[in-house]
């Protein structure tokens, strides 16, 4: 891992502390994700270097070395204001808590690549180029790959493999079921057989894993820059039979097509909404709609999500409730009032793949309401303050004269704050 938000000096300072480990006799290389995201041609912003030097000798060479994992060989090389994670070769032990394993044995680059989840995960580079290439396989940015797992030719392929046996390695570390769906995803490739059929024989015991990488990984499925890749993800997981263990619910074989049509920003909670909405067939009319409360309540504990995100997520489903209520039967003033809503739109993107008309009704309304020269969301003439002013006690009664004044307002029954302030001189008393 390094921490800078340019990857060309990164990967300048990574390399330069592979060279200063190689110079003092040590093997250092490139591993994992940097080398699989430099082979598919893109630009890395974390580069982990792994290496036959050990913490303590770490140290010696680099001025700035922190431990994050010194049990584990993990520290973070800081040059130039640039952090790096340098971790020794390892082999690691076994995996009693099925998360990590008990201990660690330092060893060499070829076992280190063993202990590695997927096969394009465990591939090493040399940017010094003093190590040659194991199959001629060189990074476009520059270095030779040393694999010991065929992963270059599953990169090639677009093939997520597990290293060695499938069954052991998904029972060693159950968070890996989620993490082959995260990079099936995100790379569009395509799990093997074996290992897919590992992760479904494991998937249950998913459950077993903590409530916030759960969460974690799925936030970082759902809210990938790409719907395609976030409704592929949603695909995977439900195909996989791990979304009923992540989610907390029984397995579905809906489809997620309504994801991948998401607008390209739509957040974390926007996107959990669409696929809860197509799980549980939210899009069909029904009287009365049932409480969004409950399952957000379930969907919160299950992926261990911030206030926010519940908050956020709670809203969307509001809103698409509403929408599918009958929103558009709704008087002016109600129809503002749930348009302005921070979930609206997020909600009304989601009712589009599976009610278009209604949909596009929803949006002709919503240009005629923003161009009738009051607009959505005006700001109120009267205030809480003004009321004061004029000698109201705030208080339940309070608030609902302003409710009804701020309605006539946007039903445009008021022009001015002169008229709000008689208005409510008259309701008032
Ligand atoms: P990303 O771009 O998502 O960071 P990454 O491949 O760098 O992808 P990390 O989670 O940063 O993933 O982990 C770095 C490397 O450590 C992986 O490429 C893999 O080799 C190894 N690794 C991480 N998690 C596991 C795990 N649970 N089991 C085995 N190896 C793992
Ligand atoms: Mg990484």
């Amino acid at each position: 891992m390094a921490r800078s938000t340019d990857p060309i000096k990164t990967r300048h300072t990574a390399t330069r502390i592979v060279k200063t480990l190689r110079d003092a006799g040590f093997n250092a290389l490139f591993a994992g994700g940097c080398v699989r995201d430099e082979l598919l041609g893109l630009h890395p912003t974390d580069y982990d270097i792994a290496t036959s030097a050990i913490p303590a000798q770490v140290r010696t060479l680099f001025r700035s070395v922190h431990e994050v994992g010194e049990a584990f060989g993990v520290m973070l090389v800081t040059i130039d204001s640039t952090t790096v994670e340098v971790a020794t070769f390892r082999t690691d032990g076994a995996y009693t808590d099925k998360r990590r394993p008990d201990g660690v044995t330092f060893s060499d680059d070829k076992s280190d690549a063993q202990r590695r989840d997927f096969t394009v995960n465990a591939l090493f580079l040399d940017p010094t180029g003093a190590t040659p290439a194991t199959h001629g396989v060189v990074s476009p940015m520059g270095g030779n790959v040393i694999d010991y797992v065929s992963g270059a030719a599953d990169l090639a392929s677009r093939t997520i493999r597990a290293v060695g046996d499938a069954n052991a390695r998904l029972n060693e570390d159950h968070l890996r079921a989620l993490r082959a769906a995260r990079f099936a995803a995100r790379l569009g490739f395509t799990i093997e057989p074996a290992t897919a059929a590992a992760i479904r024989d494991h998937a249950s015991q998913l459950s077993g894993v903590s409530r916030e990488r759960i969460g974690e990984e799925v936030r970082r499925m759902l809210t990938h820059p790409a719907p395609v890749a976030r409704a592929k993800a949603a695909a995977l997981l439900q195909g996989l039979t791990l979304d009923a263990p992540a989610l907390g619910e029984t397995t579905a074989s809906t489809p997620t097509a309504s994801i991948a049509s998401l607008p390209a920003g739509t957040p974390f909670a926007g996107t959990l909404a669409a696929w809860l909405i197509e799980r549980h067939r939210l899009y069909v009319p029904v009287d009365p709609r049932p409480d969004p409360r409950p399952m957000v309540t379930r969907i919160r504990a299950s992926l261990c999500l911030t206030n926010a995100e519940r908050d956020a997520l709670h809203e969307v489903l509001e809103c698409f409730s509403d929408l599918m209520a009958g929103w558009c039967t709704r008087r002016i003033a109600g129809q503002k009032r749930w348009a302005a809503r921070a979930g609206f739109a997020h909600a009304l993107a989601c009712l589009q793949p599976h009610q278009p008309e209604v949909a596009d009704k929803v949006r002709e309304r919503l240009a005629q309401l923003g161009s009738d020269g009051i607009g959505i969301s005006p700001t109120p003439l009267v205030d809480g303050e003004s009321l004061i002013e004029l000698g109201f006690r705030p208080g339940p009664v309070f608030k609902s004269l302003l409710d009804r004044l701020y309605d006539e307002q946007l039903e445009g029954r008021l022009n001015s704050k002169t008229q709000a302030v008689e208005l409510a001189k008259v309701w008032g008393v």
